[in-house]
């Protein structure tokens, strides 16, 4: 497969800075074939392990429709979800890197610490933040007890899908979903796409995309 550049992908001006300042070259392959779907509005299926760039793979595209929407009503407009504290940290960490030149504010909701935590986190959703991201049991004791809105996400990303649901968080992805629209985009990334994963993505996304890196035909590869 050809190279692809950043600047080939229809990104914001001041993404493409802030993706250069990171040092960032070439799109990998998980993000040249995965950016443009996503850009078109489609759910999509995305089979990409740790150390491939998923996390830019869905954090690009998603800051791009961010900038270009704005969030006038200070609403709660997207959730990431993810197994763990620390994958939920390191998606921040990313953000705040490439919004460096066009700055969202971002939520990052997970269990432990003290409660000036659990208030950090209750006020961010509250005040509306453009991207939250969270861990599935936290950010169920924040909707049955912090009166936080998700009716107006537009945009739901689960990340490590397969590692959520061997951590037994099915049940709790499902109640979170049940608290948004349903028309909205969904994105699912994991590293393996068992049928127990098949059969969320069936329950979950709307006629999704499928891109796998492993099949390097990306006509192919999209559905
Ligand atoms: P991930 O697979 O999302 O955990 O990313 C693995 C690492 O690769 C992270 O440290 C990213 O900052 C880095 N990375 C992601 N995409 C690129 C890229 N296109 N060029 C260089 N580094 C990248």
């Amino acid at each position: 497969m050809e190279t692809v550049r950043f600047d080939e992908l229809n990104l914001d001006e001041r993404i493409l800075r802030a993706v250069t300042d990171m040092g960032f070259e070439a799109a990998s392959p998980i993000q040249a074939q995965s950016i443009p779907v996503q850009a078109e509005g489609l759910d999509m299926i995305g089979q990409a392990q740790t150390g491939t760039g998923k996390t830019a793979a869905y954090t690009l595209p998603l800051l791009n429709k961010l900038l270009i929407e704005g969030n006038p009503d200070n609403v709660v407009k997207s959730l990431i979800i993810v197994p763990t504290r620390e994958l939920a940290q390191q998606i921040d960490q990313q953000f705040q890197g490439f919004s460096y030149y066009a700055p969202l504010s971002t939520t990052v909701v997970y269990g432990g610490g003290d409660g000036k935590g659990w208030d950090i986190q209750k006020n961010g959703m509250l005040n509306g933040a453009d991207v939250v991201i969270a861990t599935p049991g936290r950010m169920i004791a924040h909707l049955q007890n912090s009166g936080v809105d998700l009716s107006h996400v537009e945009y739901l990303i689960l990340d490590e899908a397969d590692r959520m649901l061997d951590m037994g968080f099915s049940d709790d992805i499902m109640k979170i979903i049940s608290y948004m629209p349903a028309e909205r985009q969904t994105i699912m990334f994991s590293a393996t796409l068992p049928p127990k994963i098949r059969e969320l993505a069936k329950t979950i996304l709307r006629n999704p995309a499928e891109v796998n890196i492993a099949i390097s035909k990306p006509n192919e590869a999209i559905d």
